[in-house]
Formats: structure tokens, sequence, C-alpha cells
């Protein structure tokens, strides 16, 4: 059951091989064992699971369920779920109780998901690591001494030990894509807009993008269809119609044009990486796909872009945390700026005023022409380089990341070194495009992803070239060490 994917396990709930009530007993008595040592969640929510699970099992004995109707999952902390606390990974929001569900929530729940859990991330979804989190660090699943990535880090965590079928992660600069390839499982960005932000902590509001974590492409492709569409309450979401993901997952990969981008294969990538997704690529090619040498010749340009806008963004956008309203409260304030200055400087973590701090001078008067305003040129030829590759090509692949996880504690004091770990993922929110990562091997027992970027709402030809990909290969049916015990059913 533990490499059941959603299709098989709804299938299974469906012809009553097991309950609903019974799949989300195995995985709650799975996270007790396996989350001491992984950190992955930072609430688990049995009761409200027991619950879910006991209504998704009415619909299903009356046959008015869906595909994912008993399916458990978890959210990302930083999805406001009514009546269970939403914490961001922070101390400010620690206690905070939302009085309704994000989007996403609600949508979830009306197909008739079983929320397991909140999992635990980078304050504020601001890391590469999972180690800013008020939490804890998050443990890698392949090896324990190593990061998951972040800031989706509890998602990808709690995936990969098969805690959950699937888990929802937000991707401001790679935050879906980063953490899916070091712990070995498939994450999606949608195109911004394509999923409504409503009720999603804010980070950075032009860059976030919620998403998915899951096993395969398959099992993404379901959670999409439930999760994508208009919503009016969130004023960037897309009026685009959504397809159905499910019907085109097989369409053969002949005629695809798969391009390359010279400068995603040049110096600061790992060899073994690179071979991995040579031998990926060979698979692509086998199945059917034309390959093409790209160039995006901004793509040097995207880091240092992207550090401006995001934290100028989170600076406008965290400035809501001031103690009044709700969040954090120091203890005993003399005066009101004693309050807001303390409120602030006990409730955020370093990385998180670092980036204010970052934001709120880029922004400042004499900075914004030479800071905000020249990041947003560099954003717009960012997209132009994607928009004149597409003209090409109909896919854009390359490496999620330039290395495999790596050891906790070796980056947190380089804040530089800790930003390029997104140096292949940051391009794509910059241009508002949707990516996938998938597991394509290992290097050293850890996992290797690969990215597949495409055009704007173009989600259906990622989808489907991963799962042509998945149905060959097996990488992402491989089980972390000593994630295979426990129970089977
Ligand atoms: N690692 C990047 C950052 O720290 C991206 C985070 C994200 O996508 N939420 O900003």
């Amino acid at each position: 059951m533990l490499n059941y994917s959603i299709r098989q396990l709804g299938q299974a709930l469906r012809h009553r091989e097991f309950s609903a009530s019974e799949l989300t007993e195995a995985l709650l008595q799975r996270i007790e064992q396996f989350n001491p040592a992984l950190n992955a969640f930072i609430s688990i929510t049995p009761e409200q699971a027991r619950e879910q699970a006991s209504t998704a099992d009415a619909r299903l004995a009356a046959n008015t369920g869906g595909p994912l109707t008993g399916i458990p999952l978890a959210h990302k902390d930083l999805f406001c779920t009514a009546g269970v606390r939403t914490t961001c990974g922070s101390r400010m929001l620690a206690d905070f109780i939302a009085p309704y569900d994000a989007a996403i929530a609600e949508r979830c729940q009306a197909d008739g998901m079983v929320l397991l859990g909140k999992t635990n991330m980078d304050e504020f979804a601001m890391g590469s690591s999972n180690e800013n989190s008020f939490f804890g660090a998050v443990r890698n699943p392949w090896d324990r001494q190593c990061v998951p990535g972040g800031s989706s880090g509890g998602s990808a965590a709690a995936v990969a030990a098969r805690l959950v079928p699937v888990a929802t992660g937000t991707d401001t600069g790679g935050s879906i894509r980063q953490p899916a390839a070091f712990t070995g499982v498939t994450g999606l960005k949608p195109t911004y807009g394509r999923v409504s932000r409503w009720g999603m902590v804010a980070f950075a509001s032009s860059l976030d993008q919620g998403g998915m974590l899951a096993r395969s492409a398959e099992d993404c492709a379901l959670v999409l269809q439930a999760i994508a569409g208009f919503d009016a309450r969130d004023s960037t979401s897309a009026q685009h119609a959504v397809p159905d993901y499910s019907a085109t997952l097989d369409d053969d990969l002949h005629g695809l044009t798969i391009g390359l981008p010279k400068e995603y294969f040049s110096t600061g990538l790992d060899s073994d990486i690179e071979q991995r997704i040579q031998e990926a690529i060979d698979e692509y090619r086998k199945l059917g796909a034309d390959f093409r040498e790209i160039s995006l010749p901004s793509s040097a340009l995207a880091i240092p872009a992207y550090y401006v806008v995001a934290p100028a963004e989170a600076s406008s956008n965290l400035a809501r945390y001031d103690g009044v309203r709700y969040g954090y409260r120091c203890e005993h304030p003399r005066d009101l700026l004693d309050m807001y200055t303390r409120s602030r400087g006990e409730g955020f973590g370093t990385e998180v005023k670092r980036r204010i701090m970052i934001g709120t001078y880029a922004l400042s008067a004499g900075y914004f022409d030479a800071y905000y305003l020249k990041a947003q040129q560099i954003r717009r030829l960012i997209r132009e380089d994607f928009q004149n590759a597409f003209q090409e090509v109909d896919v854009i692949l390359g490496p999620t990341t330039p290395t495999t996880a790596f050891a906790l504690d070796t980056q947190t004091d380089d804040p530089v070194t800790m930003y390029l770990n997104d140096i292949y993922t940051v391009a794509v929110n910059l241009a508002g495009l949707p990516a996938l990562s998938h597991p394509v091997g290992f290097v050293a027992q850890r996992p290797v992803g690969l990215q597949l970027i495409g055009n704007y709402f173009n989600e259906g030809r990622l989808l489907n070239s991963a799962h042509r990909y998945q149905q060959v290969t097996d990488w992402h049916q491989h089980l972390p060490p000593g994630c295979a015990d426990s129970v089977h059913q």
C-alpha cells in the first residue's frame, strides 16, 4: 500500500479493499512512528482526520465520492485551515488559528480529501533547507543528517517517507521543486494565477504560487484538477479554462520538442547530476522527444533580480505583523513603539529580518530606481528569454538543483551560498511559468531531480511528459532507507 498511487488508493477505496478510516489510521500510525525523527509535521490533526475519513466513507458507501474522496493529504503550514493553527513556521504565528479555510484547503475538503496535519516549513517560506523554521529543522528521509530542501521541506519529507500520498506546497522561487528534488518526489509549481492564493500566507505576492508534492506526475495531475481554477477572491487568479489533466497523461511524446538551455549545463552543475540528467534525456529521446539546444541569455540575472523583488514584496507583506491585530505580541510593552519593535524583534527569525531589511532598503526613496525598478526590468528580459525559447520548443529541460541534498548546518552561516541553491528555479517564478521536478536517479544515495518548464498554462504537457518517463522508469518508486517497515496492508 505504501507505493499505491492516488489512483490505486482511490480504486481500492471504491472497491472496499480498505476504508478511508483504515487508511487514515494506518498513516496516522506511520506519522507517529516516523515524525519524531523527521520533524516533517508542525501539527498533526488525528481527530479532524478521523471525522473527515468517516464522512468520506459515507460518501464512498453512497457512491457519491470522486477520485480524491478518502485520500489523505497534508497542507504546508501556510495554508489557512479553520480551527487548526497556521504557523507559517514562525513564532509570529505560532498560536494563530485562522477563522477560515484557504481556497486550496476548501477545494481539497470539498472533494473528500482527509487532512492529516500541517507540514513544517522555513519561516514565511524563506529558505532552501528548512532550517529556518521556528519549529526546528526537517530531516531528509534519505539521509537524516541532510536537509530536505525548502521551504516546503516538511511536505517533501512527509511524501518521501510515505507518511502521506500528497502534500501541498508553495513555490516563490523554487520551494516546491527544490525540496522535491532533494527528497526524490514529484513536485509541480503551476502557472502564476492557475491556483488561488486566497488564504495562503503571503511572502512575495507576484511570485507565490501554490502547488503540490506527490510521488508521481499522475498523482499531481489528480490533485491539480481539484485545486486549479478561477477564484474571484484572488485578484490575480486566472480566468483560464481548466483542461482534463488526466486525459492527456498518456499522450505520445513523438513530436515533442524539448529545449536544453546551454546556461543550465555550465559551470556550477555537479558533474554526477549532469550525468543523471543526460541519462534521463536518453529516456525521453527513446520515448520520441526531440532535443534542441537553446539559450536563455539572462539566466545569470535571475538570482540577483529575485533577491530584490522577493524581499521588497516580503517587507511590504510582513508589515501587517505589528503585534496589534493578530500574531505574536511581546510581554509588558512600555508604549506603542516598544510593542511594535519588540513584537517584531522577538516574533521573526534571522532570515525573515534579513529579508525585511533588504526589501525596505530596495524600496526606499533614494534606491527604488537603482534596485527595484532595475529588478523589474530584468524580470521582463527573463520573461522574453522564455517566450523566445517557446517559439522553438514545447518544453524546457534541465537540472532542478546544482547539487543533491547537503548536510544540516553547512550553509546556514552563508546566505549567498544558500540563495544559489535556487539558481535553476527562480527564473520560472519571475516569468510566472509552470514547472515540475521529478526524480531521475541518485548520486551517492541522494535523489537527483530533473526540471521541466512549460509555457503558460501548459501544465498538462509537463505532467504528460513526466508521466511517460515514470512509466518506463522506477526512480519515483524507490523508498528511503528505514521507511519500508511498519504498516502494510
Ligand atoms: N529559497 C527561496 C527563498 O528563500 C525560495 C523560497 C520559496 O520558493 N518560497 O526565497
